[in-house]
């Protein structure tokens, strides 16, 4: 478990392997490459794009609602896939023989979803071998409009009786996450780049694979994140995605030696133990 600036972020990320990000406090998850007992509990479940490892557990998170009486989750996903999800679904209930209820909603980049009436998320499109989105939250604010700036009460009530919107909304980023993607991916999003906490993959950390490499896969490498350092204005970094090959202690110590110090003293590595039985 991680604290970015008091906001709880949880879960598994191993590259290949599995990963769901939980956001307790937001109540929604990012991906289901695994469900964990308490994402069962997530009536919003984001989905950043169809590889195995992000996606290959959501018929267990649908039955598993099922199963403890829980109302259908939506799952949102990257335009253009939903009615393969849908197959995918369908099949498996032809071959359970359960109901599988799940509300599979595509969202495209840019458009905002309400999550609380002081919280939403809006998809980003990122850069992956596959269609791909990451997320930002923002925490929405109403205030009085600048048109009323210096009102007395009376005016506004007088105002609001006759029409006129009397508030207006304010957003503010919480938090980003990228997802599966290679640096174009981030470097095309600045505000994401300064979003205060940003969770972002770097699959590959040492010399074992190249930049040039992961970018043709894809995927991030810990030097282009060392590379954009003065652009990574986010105040909390947290590095997911760390392909099995890396061990926790390893992943930690890459971290630490190749990130500017600056950068590496605002950035943490979510290392899980699920690695390939392959190895
Ligand atoms: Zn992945
Ligand atoms: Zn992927």
């Amino acid at each position: 478990m991680f604290e970015l600036d008091g906001l709880e972020v949880s879960g598994v990320s191993v590259g290949g392997v599995a990963s769901c990000i939980d956001l307790p406090a937001l109540k929604v998850c990012v991906d289901v490459g695994v469900i964990l007992d308490r994402t069962v509990a997530r009536d919003v479940v984001l989905i950043t794009h169809a590889h195995a490892d992000h996606l290959g557990s959501l018929v267990q998170h649908v039955a598993q609602r099922g199963l403890r009486g829980m109302p259908p989750a939506t799952y949102v996903v990257p335009p253009g896939i939903e009615e393969d999800v849908e197959a995918l679904l369908e099949v498996w209930r032809r071959l359970d023989g359960g109901e599988l209820a799940a509300n599979i909603r595509p969202l495209p980049p840019g458009e905002p979803l309400s999550l609380r009436p002081d919280l939403q998320v809006t998809p980003f499109q990122t850069a992956h071998r596959v269609p791909s989105q990451g997320y930002l939250f923002e925490r929405v604010c109403k205030r009085l409009s600048d048109s009323l700036a210096g009102a007395n009460r009376a005016e506004i009530k007088a105002r609001r009786e006759a029409g006129e919107l009397i508030h207006q909304a304010t957003r503010e980023p919480i938090l980003a996450i990228t997802g599966d993607t290679s640096i174009d991916g981030l470097v095309a999003h600045p505000e994401v780049m300064a979003a205060p906490r940003l969770v972002v993959e770097a699959t590959f950390l040492d010399d074992r694979v190249t930049p040039e490499r992961a970018a043709a896969f894809g995927h991030i490498h810990l030097d282009e994140l060392a590379a954009l350092a003065d652009r990574l204005t986010c105040e909390h970094l947290l590095i997911n995605h760390v392909s099995a090959r890396h061990s926790p202690s390893e992943a930690r110590r890459l971290v630490e030696e190749r990130l500017p110090a600056e950068l590496a003293a605002r950035t943490q590595v979510m290392v899980s133990r699920i690695r390939p039985s392959a190895g």
